[in-house]
């Protein structure tokens, strides 16, 4: 046991969690749609969605109604048994994707893991055991795994974290991507990209570039993987954003979305590349849990029940007219207007962190990003009344920035 000093307060160095987030001042009790209430009654209107995590807002009551049935019945049992949660979700997914398989995760990262894993494993397993490298891209976010920060690259991500987890070649986010086939060598086993980059400050790949991308990987025997896990279920106002072009990569890692704010993500991939994931190959404790098939499930549910891809369509070109409104407006401020369906960034003449607290004290919440821009990460299916609330505390914000500037 340790002694009253070493739990006093002012004797600590550290708080008994690890600072690693410069937290905002508040703590939300309770959620309902849009809207999040702190424990000091506070209000506020949440467009950044726990970072593209609740995309049917908070406390959806189809969602709410299926964790507590659930809950009642079954969380836990093993992936040594069957899950017919799995089957269903799983089943669902091929039906309304490129893929044929899947493996299911509880976070992205391990869903990025999972499609790395893949990746070489095809190539082993098909008499190519030397490909093993990964093309992936600067500004790219894939997770906070020792191999993941890899294939994100950035000192931000690698520093102080040991010798890098060899298999990555970062290159340029090309305007053209025919660049990038520069880079293959007989050791390339797949490019990795995200069609949409969010962390990155919401820059989108055009389809003209995943079809180079696309034709750079079959001619040269190798595969392709998109990251979905932001920009998938429904951001884009295709399931999948990737689908706005139809140009379909071999492995497909997605999260965020799919669970609805309960922890779960899946590695998507055609049956060519999964069939070499054999029995102990992988696996996972707690991936694939039938709580998390429950929900799962239950988010697709509502999005058919819902419409809510044309909702996010609809709102979509709402907010891109009025966020160029604000800009005209600002032109101080704002210098451009940029992403799909309601992933939308605003890319700033000031410090993004600036304008998120800003934002926080008018009791609206963003999130930041990479190349001086400020996400917009709505849930899906937002309202056109919830979005005039958003733009007039945006313009408040703008305001009290300008005097501060
Ligand atoms: C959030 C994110 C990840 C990592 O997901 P975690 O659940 O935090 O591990 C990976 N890739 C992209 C594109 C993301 O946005």
């Amino acid at each position: 046991m340790k002694n009253s000093q070493d739990n006093n307060q002012e004797e600590s160095l550290i708080p008994p969690i690890v600072p690693t987030y410069a937290r905002m001042d508040a703590a939300f009790e309770s959620g309902k749609g849009v809207r999040l209430y702190d424990d000091k009654g506070n209000e506020y209107l949440d467009f950044g969605s726990g970072i593209a995590v609740n995309c049917l807002g908070h406390c959806h009551p189809t969602l709410v109604k299926t964790i507590t049935g659930q809950a009642q019945k079954l969380w836990h049992t093993s992936n040594i048994y069957t899950i017919p949660g799995q089957e269903k979700l799983a089943n669902r997914l091929v039906n309304l994707t490129f893929a044929d398989s899947m493996f299911f995760t509880n976070s992205g990262a391990e869903a990025v893991e999972c499609a790395i894993k893949m990746a070489r494993r095809y190539h082993h397993e098909t008499g190519n055991p030397d490909r093993y490298r990964v093309i992936t891209f600067e500004g790219s976010f894939h997770g906070r795994t020792l191999a993941t920060i890899a294939a994100g690259g950035s000192e931000k991500l690698t520093k102080g974290f040991g010798p890098k987890v060899d298999g990555f070649d970062v290159l340029r986010f090309y305007r053209d991507m025919n660049k990038v086939e520069e880079a293959i060598t007989s050791e390339t086993a797949a490019i990795m990209i995200e069609p949409v980059q969010g962390e990155g400050g919401i820059r989108p790949v055009s389809a003209e570039n995943l079809e180079i991308l696309r034709n750079i990987a079959k001619k040269h025997g190798i595969l392709l993987i998109y990251d979905e896990i932001q920009c998938g279920v429904g951001r884009s106002g295709k399931l999948f954003a990737h689908q706005i072009s139809g140009v379909t990569p071999d492995i497909m890692p997605i999260a965020k979305g799919i669970g609805g704010g309960f922890p779960l993500g899946a590695c998507l991939a055609t049956e060519k590349v999964a069939r070499h994931m054999t029995v102990g190959t992988h696996g996972s404790t707690y991936g694939g849990n039938p709580l998390a098939m429950a929900i799962g499930n239950a988010v697709l549910d509502v999005f058919a029940a819902e419409d809510i891809l044309a909702n996010v369509v609809k709102m979509s070109d709402k907010l891109k007219i009025e966020l160029l409104k604000l800009r005209k407006k600002y032109p101080e401020l704002i210098d451009m207007v940029r992403g799909i369906g309601l992933m939308m960034g605003i890319k700033l003449h000031i410090d993004p962190r600036d304008f998120v607290v800003q934002a926080f004290e008018n009791k609206l919440l963003l999130v930041g990003a990479g190349e001086n821009t400020v996400r917009i990460l709505p849930p899906l299916n937002v309202t056109s009344e919830d979005i005039d609330d958003a733009m007039k505390l945006l313009d408040k914000t703008c305001q009290n920035l300008l005097k501060k500037i």
